[in-house]
């Protein structure tokens, strides 16, 4: 059984320009122990599915359907009481921005002690070991003396790491993490990706990373999703994502990530923006963005279907399937820049 399923999720918000439909009809599992990236641009609808997920969006603006099973209980169901006990102790999440978990005033050390607090009956002095033992696992030096200081004693780098400290406290069985690396220097971001690989095959936790980089989907998914305007646009195992992506769209994301195999002048950017929410494009959503836009894709909306003969390989998208291969075969030979 998946440890997460969710099944046709849909999310919208009521604002005063009317309805934001910020999740539209999203599936997806994450399996025991594996980690799903789900990857897209800002307004993709990719932070708002999780928040959705566990229960952290605004009750009175936002209304949702669909279902989302973690160990075949519906959290979307949960009383508030269930759903707040599972939070912090079997499902936690980490953010961008370390100081949105970290209470300035207190000391990390305390924070930690209150977390153990929160979901295991134990003694201070055992919560205050077992503080200890994650500071020094996510590689917080000295963690001994570190353990009482504050977090704005911690620089960018090592603050996230207390955060991961903190999400990992109580051994979730999953980790939901949004562009945890985003704020971060290029190696200090390899650092903790690195970080939560080695602590994810030691604490067996499944981890759910949204960000919007497909560089990092490459270095720590098992699984990958694809979101674009609040839906899944593909949908895949990350080594049938990379080795053979199926619609403009993820072919755009991936002419964007540098390479060291090809020699490119420019990185190729997706032309455009997002489209708006609130009145999203008929059809296929991409169309107004898309070059390779035939007239059927302004009226019918593709369904998300099998894009390579596998079932794991699902992708939304009109075109035929030679014409698929041909753009693969130019995005292995490098010329894949020249045709987005
Ligand atoms: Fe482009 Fe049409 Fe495919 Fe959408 S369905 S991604 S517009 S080719």
């Amino acid at each position: 059984m998946a440890l997460l399923d969710v099944r046709d999720l849909h999310t919208t918000f009521r604002t005063d320009d009317g309805l934001v439909k910020a999740v539209d009809g999203v599936s997806f599992t994450v399996e025991p122990g594996k980690t799903l990236g789900i990857v897209g641009e800002s307004g993709s609808g990719k932070s708002v599915t999780c928040l959705t997920i566990m229960g952290l969006n605004d009750r009175r603006s936002a209304s949702t359907s669909g279902q989302a099973l973690f160990k075949g209980a519906d959290l979307l169901a949960m009383p508030k009481n269930e759903l707040r006990a599972l939070r912090g102790n079997e499902i936690s999440m980490i953010f961008q921005d370390p100081m949105t978990s970290l209470n300035p005033v207190h000391t990390i050390g305390r924070q930690l002690v209150e977390a153990v607090h929160l979901h295991q009956d134990v003694s201070r002095s055992s919560a205050r070991s077992q503080s200890l033992d994650v500071l020094k696992a996510v590689g917080i030096p000295n963690a001994e003396r570190r353990i009482d200081d504050y977090p704005h004693q911690f620089s960018g780098g090592m603050r996230q790491r207390v955060m991961i400290a903190m999400a990992l406290i109580n051994h979730p069985d999953l980790l939901i993490a949004d562009e945890p690396t985003t704020a971060l220097d290029v190696t200090t971001q390899a650092q903790i990706l690195k970080l939560m690989d080695t602590l994810q095959k030691e604490y067996g936790s499944a981890i759910v990373m949204i960000t919007h980089d497909l560089g990092v989907v490459a270095e720590i998914a098992d699984d990958v999703v694809v979101m674009y305007g609040a839906q899944v646009v593909e949908r895949a195992t990350a080594e049938e994502l990379f080795a053979r992506p199926s619609m403009p769209y993820t072919w755009g994301l991936l002419g964007s990530l540098p390479r060291i195999d090809h020699d490119v002048e420019r990185l190729a950017q997706i032309p455009g923006t997002p489209p708006s929410l609130l009145n999203p494009p008929s059809g296929c959503r991409f169309h107004p963005r898309c070059t390779y836009a035939m007239s059927i894709c302004q009226s019918e909306q593709p369904p998300l279907a099998s894009a390579t003969g596998s079932e794991t390989h699902l992708s939304r998208c009109h075109l035929d399937q030679a014409t698929r291969l041909t753009e693969i075969k130019k995005l292995e030979s490098g010329h894949f820049a020249e045709v987005t």
